[in-house]
Order: C-alpha cells, then structure tokens, then sequence
C-alpha cells in the first residue's frame, strides 16, 4: 500500500466510523459521547505539549495557560467529588491503578479483589492472568468471596477471610473495590474500617461509576471510609480518555510522586483540558444525568425480563448503576449474539458471568452479554426509549429477524437523536464528524 493511499484510507475509515455510529445504538457499559467542547479541548494545541511536575513547578516552560487549566481541572475534580486532594495527570484508569498500587504496596504484597467473572478488571489481577497488578506491580491477589443472589462481595466471608490469611502469614496490605460489572454499590461502609485495622489501604475502582458517584447517585466511596478513588474519567463521567486520582489529603504527595515520575511523563494535556470541561459539566448536570442513566437502566432491564431475558440481580431490582447484565445462554452464547447485534447497529459487549470459569466457558463464548446505557441518556433517551431498544434486541436475539432489516429501523430511530443533552453547549451533533483537511 502507498503511502498516500494508507493516508487516504485512515481518514476515510475515521469518517465510515462517525457515520456508523450516527446510525447506532451505542450500548457499550463503558463508553459515552463526549461534548462538542471536550472534542474541542482533545483538538487543542494542549496535545502537543509537555508539562512534566505539578503546575507552578513543571520541568518545561511554555505552561502558562496549561497550569492554570490543570489548576482548573483539579479544583474541579475536588468539587465534584468532595474530596480533599485530587490529581488529574493519569493518563487511563489503569494508569491511576498502577500510580495507587505503586504508593501503597510493595512487589509481593497481597491485595484482595474482585474476580473477572464477578466484576473485577484486568487491571486487579493476577500475574497467570497477565493482569496489570500481577504483571506490572508483582502484587499477589486473592479475590473476595461473592455472593451471585445479591450480585456484590459477600460482607462476613470477606471479614474471615482477611483473617484466614494473616493467619496463613499473609497479611493483605491493600483492599481493591470496584468493578467493571457493577451493578450494585459495593459494601464498603461494611469493610473499609475492617480493612483499616488490619493495616490495610483501600482503593474504590470508580472507573464505571465515577458519573454516578458525581452525581450524588449510586455510592460515596470517600464519605464511606477508602483512602482514595481511582477513575476512568470517559465512561459515566463523559470526559475524553484518561484517569483521574481523588484522595484524603494524607496521601497527597505520595500519590503525586507515584503518577510523576511514576507512572508518567506526558500527562496528555489536551484530555486534562477536557477532563476540566467535563467536570464542570459534571457539576451543572451530573445530579440529573446520573438519575436518569439509572431510570434508563432499570427499565431496559424489566423490558428485557419481559421479553423473557433471564437478566441478572432480579432479586435486587436489576441494577442499581448504569449496566445491566444478561444470561443469554437461552438463546445462544455472549459472543455470538454481540456479533449478530452488531450486524443490526446494536453495539454492546459479551460479559463473563459469576460461574463462567467454574462451567469451563472463556471470554471468547461467555454466558452473558452487558448492557450500559451512559450513552444513550446522553443522547437524551429516557424510559420509553429504553422499551424501544429492547425491542430491536428481542427481535434479533428471540425472533430471529434478519440483523439487515433491524438495522434500518435502528437507524431511523436514531435519527431523533442526534445531539449531546446535559452540555452548555450542542451546536455540533454528536458524532458529527470534524474535518480540518478540507475534505
Ligand atoms: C475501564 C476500567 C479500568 C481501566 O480504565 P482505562 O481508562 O481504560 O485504563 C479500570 N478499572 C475498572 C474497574 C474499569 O472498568
């Protein structure tokens, strides 16, 4: 291929992708559309640009304006979440992990976590697995026991079990809470002080649910006893790709020493810029989003159980966050249902479910698929949508229907909904494509 036509190619495809999207339904748990002015700051000169250290003491000149947008963005990030210090330099959630897991522990440590098929990440687990704090940070991890009826860490076996293992003579140094399939607030008011005695650290994971958390909406990590909150600042919070650290203000210069020169040297200056706008969005409209992410959730997960989904944490009311989880196995498997959905312009992702790995099932053909809607409600869905989508997911996966015709009526649904809600500004449509070359 020429070099010119790979140019060509690259730039036509990013175009296919926005047109694509405008005619879907976009349902990926951990993915949003950002504003027009996010899009902007990610545009910005601010990405070619380093500002190594803490604004007023940075390794570069060349950041007056830099330094007062990341002062900016981190009194922002304090507001929001109430919180006593925070840094707005990782440059993912993994990112944020790593910086916590490198202040607080030491290579050989034990951390406990949740599992993947009950939730946890990749960035809590284990070595074998190739999990970053395995791989990376040489952390030893014993995940905590679940409770699949309640879908959340089960309290009183935790509490035994970080006796168990001091008895063992390993002693956990750090508790990890969080997850990626997260339905239910996590029991941290019920361990963190547990934790604490034990000479423990802990982290709440808000990657998922940091929108909800801004918004008053789902738990409150820091009022509940953790030391510090890592998060993605892209998936409920609507920002631009990255990581964001809150914390009591006790660990603030480890913490800081951790992200730089730890874990990063460019800190992507252009997404601290959008992270500031998104958290200032966050403050005029979080409180409302947030109530209508886990309205819309609900009610996509009784359409579905009433189209006789066997959908997860029934006995709980479905959700209490922005995901809801499906057992497809009914109808097929995880991974063969997400690529017949995509053929219709329904976008979501299979999902190992609690008992996947003890059933011999991987992550290629899991039992389930998850369903986020941050994304959605940002497009200005509400309940009523949300039986539509349910309707277009029936139809595929229950009737059958050619994934062709579904598509269409998807696309012509979409076309109700084509800008970001809850912004000061929306001029541009949301997947409206920008081009600066003039094509
Ligand atoms: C998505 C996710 C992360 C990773 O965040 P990135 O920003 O993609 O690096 C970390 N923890 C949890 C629980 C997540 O779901």
């Amino acid at each position: 291929m020429s070099a010119k036509k790979a140019y060509d190619d690259v730039l036509k495809l990013m175009r296919e992708h926005h047109d694509w999207f405008d005619r879907s339904i976009p349902l990926i748990a951990s993915e949003n559309i950002p504003s027009p002015a996010v899009r902007e700051a990610i545009m910005s000169d601010f990405g070619n640009r380093y500002a190594e250290g803490w604004p007023g003491e940075r390794v570069y000149a060349g950041c007056i304006y830099i330094d007062q947008v990341e002062l900016i963005c981190n009194d922002l990030a304090r507001k929001v979440f109430r919180a006593e210090f925070a840094d707005c330099r990782a440059t993912s959630g993994v990112v944020a992990n790593l910086a916590i897991y490198a202040a607080f522990t030491n290579p050989g440590d034990w951390m406990m976590a949740a599992s993947i098929p009950a939730g946890g990440h990749i960035s809590h687990g284990k070595k074998e697995h190739a999990g970053t704090a395995g791989l990376v940070h040489g952390l030893n991890i014993e995940h905590y026991p679940f409770s699949k009826e309640e879908m959340t860490i089960d309290v009183d076996a935790t509490k035994k079990k970080i006796d168990e293992m001091v008895r063992e003579g390993k002693p956990p140094t750090m508790g990890m809470f969080g997850g990626s399939l997260f339905l239910f607030p996590h029991p941290v008011k019920e361990l963190a002080e547990y934790m604490h005695q034990h000479g423990m650290y802990v982290n709440y994971d808000g990657a998922h649910v940091a929108g909800l958390i801004a918004g008053g909406e789902f738990q409150d990590p820091l009022r509940e006893g953790v030391d510090s909150m890592t998060m993605s600042s892209h998936k409920t919070l609507w920002g631009p790709q990255g990581g964001i650290i809150v914390s009591l203000e006790k660990h603030a210069e480890a913490i800081k020493k951790a992200v730089f020169p730890g874990n990063t040297s460019s800190h992507h200056l252009h997404h601290v810029a959008g992270k500031a706008i998104a958290l200032a969005e966050s403050l005029e409209f979080g409180k409302q989003y947030a109530k209508q992410v886990i309205k819309n959730a609900k009610a996509l997960a009784e359409a579905l159980a009433g189209y006789g989904f066997r959908v997860l944490g029934e006995k709980r009311g479905y959700t209490a966050s922005h995901q809801i989880a499906v057992d497809v196995m009914k109808f097929g498997d995880g991974g063969t249902i997400e690529k017949q959905l995509e053929k219709a312009g329904i976008i979501l992702n299979r999902q190992l479910l609690p008992g996947d790995i003890k059933a011999g099932r991987h992550y290629m053909h899991p039992s389930g698929v998850r369903i986020g809607v941050p994304e959605t409600t940002r497009l200005g869905m509400k309940e009523s949508e949300m039986k539509e989508i349910a309707n277009f997911i029936k139809r595929v996966v229950i009737d059958k229907q050619d994934p062709a015709i579904v598509a269409k009526d998807v696309a012509e649904f979409r076309k109700q909904f084509q800008k970001v809600q809850y912004a000061f500004d929306n001029a541009v449509k949301a997947y409206e494509y920008i081009s600066l070359t003039g094509r």
